[in-house]
């Protein structure tokens, strides 16, 4: 601790080693006082890191514990009925929105694990898709996704906005796709993991899972996570409720076995009705983490929905996550110290 402390003061290190000399043999002492040089040059050098890592923080207006929309979708498709789902040209525009803001697009399960590997002043978004329905992933005889399909439509966008990352989360239920054979439904999620999109469950019947006992709630989930692990290598980290709504107690959708499968998630998502906390604060609460849907500014969707949302998220910008480009700090201004989660906390840059 002391030694820490005294090699702190680059220059106090010379005359420290100088002082100890005295008593040594002429090699040792050498040695001792080259090794606190360059204790002393490590030192220097992580400090001048750490000012331009906080430098380039405070240049992009870093606020890494600020919020981030998760948004919700259900079915892409023509001629809508009255709900949740959206038509190929609204979703098309939402994407065009969020890439002109400076939104990237990272997955649920980056989003959980703190997992935010995104540019210099950029803004993280989740992208959410519930049902599995064949409206958000078709592929042709070739394995390429159809235009019109919710994936074919990120891509396009993607392709066409550099920096923009085609990735996303799906929430499937045993429609998986409206694919019938198992090796038709390997296909598909072989498809998604393969181009780095994210799987997560939804339980296999998408009952509602409120009043329902324990062991149907735990049955029910267990079997979602089957429904992906039977068919492809790969194990869903988070979970979304079926229409948002949690069991009698709540952290049974978090963690549990049934149907011959155990789940330990690291979030659970509802269907309402606010931005996400970033993962980085306090107020992350891993339990039951919103969504927004995605819509207009029509109904009880003038205040809470995608579209305004994004619009209080543009009005109120330093309540928004924004990132400093480096995957491994958390950077914030100083006053938001107080809300830095303990996990993260020998991460945080504060600036
Ligand atoms: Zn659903």
């Amino acid at each position: 601790m002391g030694r820490l402390r005294v090699f702190g003061v680059g220059v106090a290190s010379l005359s420290v080693a100088a002082l100890s000399a005295a008593c040594m043999s002429g090699g040792e002492a050498d040695e001792k006082a080259a090794a606190a040089r360059a204790k002393a040059r490590n030192m220097a050098a992580a400090a001048s890191e750490k000012k331009t890592e906080t430098e380039v923080a405070a240049k992009a207006k870093a606020n890494e514990l600020g919020q981030i929309p998760v948004i919700m979708y259900h079915r892409i498709i023509k001629n809508p009925p009255p709900g949740d789902d959206r038509t190929p040209e609204q979703f098309r525009a939402e994407l065009e929105r969020l890439a002109k803001e400076d939104y990237v697009p990272i997955t649920a399960a980056e989003y959980v694990t703190g997992k935010i590997g995104i540019p210099a002043g950029k803004h993280p978004v989740v992208l959410t898709f519930d049902d599995s329905s064949p409206s958000q992933l078709t592929l042709d005889g070739m394995g390429n996704p159809k235009p019109d399909t919710a994936v074919g439509i990120l891509m396009d966008v993607a392709k066409k906005h550099p920096g923009f990352r085609p990735v996303a989360t799906f929430y499937v239920i045993r429609d998986l796709f409206g694919m019938a054979k198992p090796e038709e439904q390997t296909q598909v999620l072989e498809w998604l993991k393969d181009h780095g999109f994210d799987i997560g469950n939804h339980t296999r019947d998408h009952l509602n899972l409120l009043g329902k006992p324990e062991k149907e709630v735990e049955e029910q989930i267990g079997a979602g996570q089957k429904l992906v692990t039977s068919l492809i290598k790969f194990s869903p980290v988070t979970l979304a409720l079926p229409y948002g709504n949690q069991p009698h107690d709540k952290k049974w959708a978090m963690k549990g076995s049934g149907a011959g499968a155990s789940y330990d998630f690291r979030g659970v998502f509802l269907a309402g009705y606010t931005p996400a906390p970033s993962p980085y604060t306090k107020d992350f609460d891993p339990v039951g983490i919103p969504r927004i849907r995605s819509k207009e500014k029509v109904g009880d969707c003038v205040k809470f929905c995608s579209t305004a949302w994004l619009d209080w998220l543009n009005a109120n910008a330093t309540d928004r996550f924004t990132s400093d480009g480096n995957a491994s700090t958390v950077a914030f201004p100083k006053f938001k110290a107080p809300f830095v989660a303990a996990p993260y906390a020998t991460r945080a840059l504060p600036y």
